[in-house]
């Protein structure tokens, strides 16, 4: 095992370094784990990027980011084990998911520990590069599982970039009998339309308000993507993505008994998730390929943000350093 390893650190607002770090050292119940490769997390990723903080928090973003910051939808591979770890042995491929213990190395580095139980064991034959955005996929797990009475139900889905995407598919394979998709740019409509029964320019849109769906899951996060849902479901707008700005909640929706209920941190644990979104993508119920624009190494990461914040690209996987 070698003292040091490479670590991506975001330095200040568009500015980037690859830096040395010591590779870290597992905790009795952790895991020493070499990335393979890491997803962006869109939105997150833009934002810190750009030097504004996704929740508006007062003092965010702090630069320089810790090292590895922000990447945390990663998979690899365990390379040590501490000593009380009994489920995980080295050479397990694993998707790992964002750190809760802090203030260790995050996922844009070359090794992270992890402890054991915020980990899903993947089988040997894993692709780790379509396994990467994983984490994602748990957020998509829990924001579904948070609607309980999927089955059978018309889904809407407004803005069809990573978390549209993933929420097509997660609504499907727990369950709903119809879903339908909503953006207004032709390239997500079209990574879009293998996971939907329908999807629709938002400009075209206007027929499925009176059509009704059960229930909408809005990740676009966009003010105009919400009012939009608002008017689309019948009972309740789940609001996944972050908001952009404040939306219209209008007399008109109060009349029709419609509610906005965001996501949060509800529902089952993230680990549990993660481990559901992972046994959904080893049985082909989630395909993250269409999601990975660009598969880059971490000497083009500013590329791969620029990509991301042109909306040019889904998600941007990196993998080497070169
Ligand atoms: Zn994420």
């Amino acid at each position: 095992m070698p003292d040091m390893c490479l670590a991506l650190q975001v330095t200040s607002p568009r500015k980037f370094e690859i830096i040395e770090i010591p590779v870290p050292e597992p905790a009795a119940d952790e895991v020493l784990i070499e990335i393979h490769a890491c997803a962006t997390c869109t939105n997150w990723e833009i934002q810190t990027w750009r030097g504004t903080d996704i929740f508006d928090r007062p003092g965010h973003p702090i630069y320089p980011q810790n090292p590895g910051s922000p990447g945390h939808e990663a998979a690899g591979i365990v390379t040590a084990v501490g000593a009380d770890v009994t489920g995980l042995a080295v050479g397990d491929k694993v998707a790992i998911l964002g750190s809760m213990r802090g203030p260790e190395n995050d996922a844009h580095a070359q090794y992270v520990t992890r402890p054991e139980d915020q980990i899903a064991k993947l089988r040997p034959d894993t692709d780790l590069l379509r396994a990467a955005p994983l984490e994602m996929g748990l957020c998509a797990v829990r924001s579904v599982e948070l609607e309980p009475d999927l089955p059978g139900m018309t889904v809407g889905v407004v803005g069809l970039g990573p978390a549209g995407i993933l929420h097509l598919q997660v609504t499907r394979a727990l369950g709903a009998a119809r879903v339908i998709g909503v953006d207004p740019l032709p390239a997500r409509r079209e990574a879009a339309a293998p996971f939907a029964d329908l999807v629709v320019d938002s400009a075209d849109a206007q027929s499925l308000l009176e059509e009704g769906a059960d229930v909408v899951f809005e990740c676009s996060g966009h003010p105009s993507g919400m009012g939009f849902g608002l008017g689309w479901t019948r009972t309740v707008l789940r609001e996944f993505a972050v908001p952009s700005g404040p939306v219209q909640w209008a007399k008109w929706e109060w009349m029709r008994g419609v509610a906005i209920v965001p996501y949060h941190w509800r529902g089952d644990n993230p680990a549990n998730c993660l481990r559901k979104a992972a046994k959904l993508f080893e049985a082909g119920q989630i395909d993250t390929s269409p999601l990975i624009s660009e598969v880059l190494p971490y000497s083009r990461y500013d590329e791969g943000l620029e990509l991301l914040a042109s909306q040019q690209a889904l998600k941007i996987v990196y993998q080497g350093w070169a």
